[in-house]
């Protein structure tokens, strides 16, 4: 396949492909850097990346894929068990990382190789990437974890080239575009939309470092044109908002702001657009599958949609027994399934699980429930395992009750589930962090306010108050942990 990266040679060498603070890389510096790496990984079919949010993990993924090799982007703050079985499962040839990173014991049988971004100069034999093939793995990625021990997603090629492009025809992306950046590179969204997006279009990424209100500010008052983040971000945008106008200014300027990883709360969506004048755009994709589905650059970014499916992309909604669910009326739920050339080929040393995911034609069980507006749009109600409350009868969003409760003056942080109950079959319950932890809202008028806005059904039968919801690396709250 040709090379996923054609602006290594045709971007003006000059233009500023990446900058990690301080340091930037020129287009012709990330070619020489990246092409050094991959001259010196030899054989190995797949690598480990120490994913520090740096140049150097930029630099060794991009050097791993020219040499038609698979990264395997490791997440620094994991815990030894959870490398220990990462390295086990994968069996990297060699582990790359930037001079000075201390690896933890897990990874200390490995050879280690560091990256120099300041390698310069052609290097004999450097490899571009086109004698890799369409279905070799560009990336295995472990899942976040959310609903069970993450599985290695092994992703060709095709699926990153595709699903960029399709990105790129859907928010009109170009090599003029400058990306505002805050997330980890070790999961699909930071590392293949953040950074590989970017570089296959010839543009540019600034990364935060840490993420911040100011440094958004700060970037996208600099020229930068879009801003990619997980719905904590938003969140914290929103509650900087009030009393900040050059935030405020900064955002209302940029060309798109991009949310995705989790549901955006419909509070948190309003409140920017009430400061801003800016919609933040949802997009909805997977370790598996990469992007499904997205608002459109030019399309209507409504609270709580994700836009339609990507060119290239089929999506269906069905029902338990694999029917089509009835129509597209913004009612009938149904659990999303898709197919086409941005899936996954399988989950690494499983194919069990790997079978258990696609129906026998091919399409891959996402296990998120979603409805779709009458004009295609998709609207995702939950996850199937976690999200779904079977209650008297009714099958209930969870999504929908937490929106709710979010618009709370009370109410700083909530997440719904559902617990066995003799009457109901299951039992709504409201997870919140209040506002005030001296003044908690009460249970009644918590459950009045949501049975104000919803249905009487709707209404949380038990609240439990926490101090904060326990959350992975990417924000996602962790139901399983609430409901263990
Ligand atoms: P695991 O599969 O290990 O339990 P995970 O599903 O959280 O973890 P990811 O592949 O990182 O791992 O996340 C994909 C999931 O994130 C989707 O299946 C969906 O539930 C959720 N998601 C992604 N984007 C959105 C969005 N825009 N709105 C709602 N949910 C989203
Ligand atoms: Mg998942």
């Amino acid at each position: 396949m040709s090379s996923l990266f054609p602006a290594l040679t045709g971007a003006p060498g000059d233009r500023v492909a990446l900058r990690f603070g301080e340091r930037s890389l020129t287009y012709a510096e990330l070619a020489a850097a990246a092409g050094a790496v991959g001259g010196r990984i030899g054989g190995a079919r797949r690598v480990a990346v120490w994913a520090t949010p740096s140049v150097e993990t930029a630099v060794a993924v991009v050097g791993v894929l020219l040499a038609g090799a698979a990264a395997v982007p490791l997440n620094p703050k994991s815990g030894e068990k959870e490398l220990g079985h990462i390295v086990s499962d994968s069996a990297p040839g060699l582990v790359l990382a930037a001079a000075g990173d201390r690896l933890p014991g897990a990874l200390a049988g490995l050879e280690r190789l560091d990256v120099d971004p300041a390698a310069r100069g052609p290097v004999p034999g450097a490899p571009d990437g086109s004698g890799a093939g369409d279905e070799d793995p560009a990336l295995v990625v472990y899942t976040s974890g959310t609903t069970g021990p993450p599985k290695g997603a092994v992703l060709p090629r095709r699926a990153l080239a595709h699903t960029l492009d399709a990105l790129a025809d859907a928010w009109q992306w170009t090599g003029s575009d400058v990306l505002v950046h805050g997330l980890p590179l070790f999961h699909v969204h930071g590392l293949v939309l953040g950074v590989l997006g970017p570089l296959r279009r010839g543009g540019s990424v600034r990364h935060l470092g840490r993420f911040s209100p100011e440094g958004v500010a700060r970037e996208l008052g600099d020229g930068a044109t879009m801003l990619f983040g997980v719905p904590t971000m938003y969140h914290r945008l929103a509650e900087a908002l009030p009393g900040d106008p050059a935030l405020a200014g900064a955002l209302g300027r940029a060309r798109l702001l991009v949310s995705g990883s989790a549901a955006l709360p419909v509070h948190d969506h309003e409140r920017i657009a009430a400061a801003t004048g800016r919609r933040v755009i949802e997009r909805y994709g997977m370790t598996e599958t990469l992007m499904n589905t997205a608002v459109r650059a030019d399309g209507e970014a409504r609270p709580g949609t994700v836009g339609l499916p990507l060119p290239g992309v089929e999506l269906r909604l069905v029902e338990e027994d694999g029917s089509p669910v009835a129509a597209y009326d913004g009612e009938s739920v149904g659990e999303i399934q898709v197919r086409g050339p941005n899936l996954f080929t399988e989950y690494l040393n499983r194919p069990e699980a790997t079978a258990a995911a696609f129906t026998a034609d091919g399409w891959f069980r996402t296990g998120d429930m979603a409805v779709r507006e009458p004009d295609g749009s998709v609207r995702i109600v939950g996850r199937k395992a976690t999200d779904l409350i079977k209650s008297g009868g009714y099958k209930i969003g969870a999504g929908e009750i937490e929106n709710a409760l979010l618009e709370h003056p009370g109410v700083k942080e909530a997440a719904v589930t559902g617990e066995p109950d003799a009457d109901l079959g299951e039992r709504i319950v409201a997870w919140i962090v209040p506002a005030d932890p001296q003044d908690p809202p009460g249970a009644d008028a918590l459950a009045d306010h949501v049975a104000a806005r919803l249905a009487p059904h709707k209404r949380p039968r038990t609240v439990r108050y926490l101090d904060a919801l326990p959350r992975n690396d990417m924000g996602k709250i962790m139901k399983r942990a609430l409901t263990a």
